[in-house]
C-alpha cells in the first residue's frame, strides 16, 4: 500500500448506493442515526476489547462522538474515537454488503420493483450507505489503535472508491460528508445539515438515549465590555466556542427504578407522546432470560378523540441499546390494547432488519405476550384495588376492552373479568360478571340481561316486572358493543347468559312443569286469537305465543331463541344505511 487505489464496488452495492442517491425519499435525515449509531458501536467494540487488552485505549477513555458542522467547506463531519477500522476492514466494511439486513432490503427491492424504493429504505436501517443520500460525496478517514497509519476511504458514489494509508493522529473514524446543496442551504431549516439546531434536534428525537456523549460547539461571538459593563461597539467581537453535549445518555429505562421520580416518567411520557397530561398508569420493567428487554408503558388518561373512529394506530416505539429503531409498532400488540402508549428496549431487536421482518420476529412476539401479561395484571390489581380509578380507565377505554372479548378470541377469557355493567342492582354504579355472580341467590343459573339505548328505556321494558318482583339482578347493556361482547362470552363460570327479551326466561317458579301446563292450555283455548294477531302481523313477526313473563303490560316483543337480538337488529340496520 502507501498509494491510492480506486476499487469498484460489489454489484449490490452499487445497486444500493444508486437507491440511496436516486430515491425521493423524504425521511433523508435518518443518516445522522445511522452514523451515530455506528459510532456508537464501534466504541463498544473498543470498550469490549479493552476489557481483555486495556493497552488499546492508550490511556484515552473519554469516549465521545462528535458532530462537527463546517459552514465553509460545507462539510459535516461525525467523529468517534471508537475501535476504527484497519485497511482490511474499510475494504471489507465499506466496499461490500455483508450484512444479512441491507441484503434483505436488496432482495425486498427486487420483488416490489424500484419505485418502492423510497418507502423501504424508510423501513430498512441502510446504515453507512445512508450518507448518500444526503452527501455528495463521502471520505472515512479511519485508524485502529495499534496501527501506525490511518486509512482514507473515500467515494462519489459512483461506482467506485478510493483507499490509501494517511496520516491520523489519534485512534477512531471520521466521516466527512460533503453536502448536497439542498442539504446545507439556509432556506430550508429543517434539510439543512449544517444548522446546529435542526442537527441538535435530530440528535434528541433518535439517539437522545446513546450512552456516550454526543458533542458539538456552539459558536457564540460577543463584543467586549468596559468597566461599566456596558458593550464596547466599535471593539472587535471575540468569538467563544462552548463544547454542548446534546443527548441525555442515560435512558431514563435503564435507570433503577426506585431512583426515577414520577415527574420524570411523565415528562418522558410527554416529549414522546407529545401530550400535555400526565398518564393514568406508569409500569416500567425490566426483563432477562430467554428474551430480554426493559420498558416502559403508559396508559394515558384520556383516549384521543376519535381513538374509535380510526384505524387503530399503535403508539409503541422500538429501541435496540438505546438507538431509536421504529415507531407505532404494529403486531406488538393485540388491538384491544391499542391505546397503550409506551417503548421497548430490546438487544434482540436488530436495527438493520426491515420493520416489517421485525414485526414479525419471533422475538416480538414473545415481549408481546409478556407485554400484554402484564398490562392486564396491571388492571386487574387496579380494579381490585383502586375502583375509581378503574372506572374512569373503563370511561375511556371499556369499548376497547370489549372489542377484545368480541373480535379476539384468545383473550376473550382473559378479558372477562375486566368487564363492568351498570345493572338493576344500583342506581349508578358499575359491576363485575364475578360480583354480579357472587350476588345470585340460590337456585338462580342464569345471568340475565337487558339491552337498550339507556337506563330508563331498559327499565321500562315489560319484561322487567318480573324479573324485579322477583328480586333478580340484571345487567344493563347501553353500550351497543355490550352484546356483542356478550353473545361472545356464552357464558361466564358456567352460568350462561339470558337476555330477558330472547326466548324463555327459564326463571324459577315461573317455567314450572305446571306453569308450563298451563300456558300450553291457554294457547289452545285462544289459537284463534292467536292466529289472527300472527296473520293481521304477518311478515313483522315470526310468531305469536302465550307468555308467563309477562306481569301488567299486555304484551311485549321479544327475539326467538336463535335470532338476533332486537338491538343488535338496531345496530345492524344502522350499520346498514
Ligand atoms: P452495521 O452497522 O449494521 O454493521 P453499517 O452499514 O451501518 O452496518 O456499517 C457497516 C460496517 O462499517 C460496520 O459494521 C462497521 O464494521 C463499519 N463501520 C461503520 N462506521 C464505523 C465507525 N464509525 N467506526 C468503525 N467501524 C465502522
Ligand atoms: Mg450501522
Amino acid at each position: 500500500t502507501g498509494t491510492k487505489e480506486t476499487r469498484e464496488f460489489q454489484t449490490e452495492t452499487k445497486q444500493l448506493l444508486d437507491l440511496m442517491i436516486h430515491s425521493i425519499y423524504t425521511n433523508r435525515e435518518i443518516f445522522l442515526r445511522e452514523l451515530i449509531s455506528n459510532a456508537s458501536d464501534a466504541i463498544d467494540k473498543l470498550r469490549f476489547e479493552a476489557l481483555t487488552n486495556h493497552d488499546l485505549l492508550a490511556g484515552n477513555a473519554d469516549f465521545e462522538i462528535f458532530i462537527l458542522p463546517d459552514e465553509e467547506t460545507k462539510t459535516l463531519t461525525i467523529a468517534d474515537n471508537g475501535m476504527g477500522m484497519t485497511f482490511a476492514e474499510v475494504v471489507d466494511n465499506l466496499g461490500t454488503i455483508a450484512k444479512s439486513g441491507t441484503k434483505a432490503f436488496l432482495e425486498k427491492m427486487k420483488d416490489s420493483g424500484a419505485g418502492s424504493a423510497g418507502e423501504l429504505i424508510g423501513q430498512f436501517g441502510v446504515g453507512f450507505y445512508s450518507a448518500f443520500m444526503v452527501a455528495k460525496k463521502v471520505t472515512v478517514i479511519t485508524r485502529a489503535p495499534g496501527q501506525p497509519k490511518g486509512i482514507r476511504w473515500e467515494s462519489a458514489g459512483d461506482g467506485t472508491y478510493t483507499v490509501e494509508e494517511c496520516d491520523k493522529d489519534s485512534r477512531g473514524t471520521a466521516i466527512i460528508l460533503e453536502l448536497q446543496d439542498e442539504h446545507c442551504s439556509a432556506e430550508h431549516p429543517a434539510e439543512n445539515f449544517l444548522n446546529r439546531f435542526t442537527l441538535q434536534n435530530l440528535v434528541k428525537k433518535y439517539s437522545d438515549y446513546i450512552r456516550y456523549p454526543i458533542k458539538m460547539n456552539f459558536i457564540t461571538e460577543e463584543k467586549p465590555r468596559d468597566a461599566d459593563g456596558k458593550i464596547i461597539e466599535d471593539a472587535p467581537a471575540a468569538q467563544s466556542v462552548e463544547v454542548k453535549t446534546l443527548n441525555s445518555m442515560t435512558p431514563l429505562w435503564t435507570r433503577n427504578k426506585a431512583e426515577i421520580t414520577k415527574e420524570e416518567y411523565h415528562q418522558l411520557y410527554k416529549n414522546l407522546f407529545l401530550d400535555w397530561e400526565d398518564p393514568l398508569e406508569i409500569i416500567h420493567s425490566k426483563v432477562e432470560g430467554a428474551v430480554e428487554y426493559t420498558t416502559v408503558l403508559f396508559i394515558p388518561a384520556h383516549a384521543p378523540f376519535d381513538f374509535y373512529q380510526r384505524e387503530a394506530s399503535s403508539g409503541i416505539r422500538l429501541y435496540s441499546r438505546n438507538v431509536f429503531v421504529m415507531d407505532n409498532c404494529k403486531d406488538l400488540l393485540p388491538e384491544y390494547l391499542r391505546f397503550v402508549r409506551g417503548l421497548v428496549d430490546s438487544p434482540d431487536f436488530s436495527l438493520n432488519i426491515s420493520r416489517e421482518l421485525l414485526q414479525h420476529s419471533s422475538q416480538l412476539q414473545k415481549v408481546g405476550k409478556n407485554l400484554e401479561k402484564s398490562l392486564l395484571k396491571t388492571l386487574e390489581s387496579m380494579l381490585a384495588k383502586d375502583r375509581p380509578k378503574y372506572e374512569t380507565f373503563w370511561k375511556e377505554y371499556g369499548r376497547a376492552i370489549k372489542s377484545g372479548v368480541y373480535a379476539d378470541f384468545q383473550s376473550r377469557e382473559k378479558l372477562q373479568d375486566l368487564l363492568l355493567f351498570p345493572s338493576s342492582q344500583s342506581a349508578d354504579g358499575l359491576t363485575t360478571l364475578a360480583d354480579y355472580v357472587s350476588r345470585m341467590p340460590d337456585g338462580q343459573t342464569l345471568i340475565y340481561y337487558a339491552a337498550g339505548k339507556d337506563r330508563s328505556a331498559v327499565e321500562r321494558l315489560p319484561q322487567m316486572e318480573l324479573l324485579r318482583e322477583k328480586g333478580i339482578e340484571v345487567l344493563y347493556l347501553l353500550d351497543r358493543v355490550d352484546e356483542f361482547a356478550i353473545d361472545a362470552l356464552r357464558e361466564y363460570k358456567d352460568k350462561k347468559f339470558q337476555s330477558i327479551s330472547r326466548g324463555d326466561l327459564k326463571l324459577d317458579g315461573v317455567d314450572t312443569p305446571e306453569a308450563k301446563q298451563e300456558t300450553d292450555k291457554l294457547a289452545k283455548d285462544n289459537e284463534a286469537l292467536l292466529n289472527a294477531v300472527k296473520e293481521q302481523l304477518a311478515g313483522k313477526i315470526a310468531e305469536v305465543k302465550i307468555s308467563s313473563r309477562l306481569k301488567s303490560s299486555p304484551v311485549c316483543l321479544v327475539s326467538g331463541d336463535n335470532g338476533i337480538s332486537l338491538s343488535m337488529e338496531q345496530i345492524l340496520t344502522e350499520m346498514d344505511r
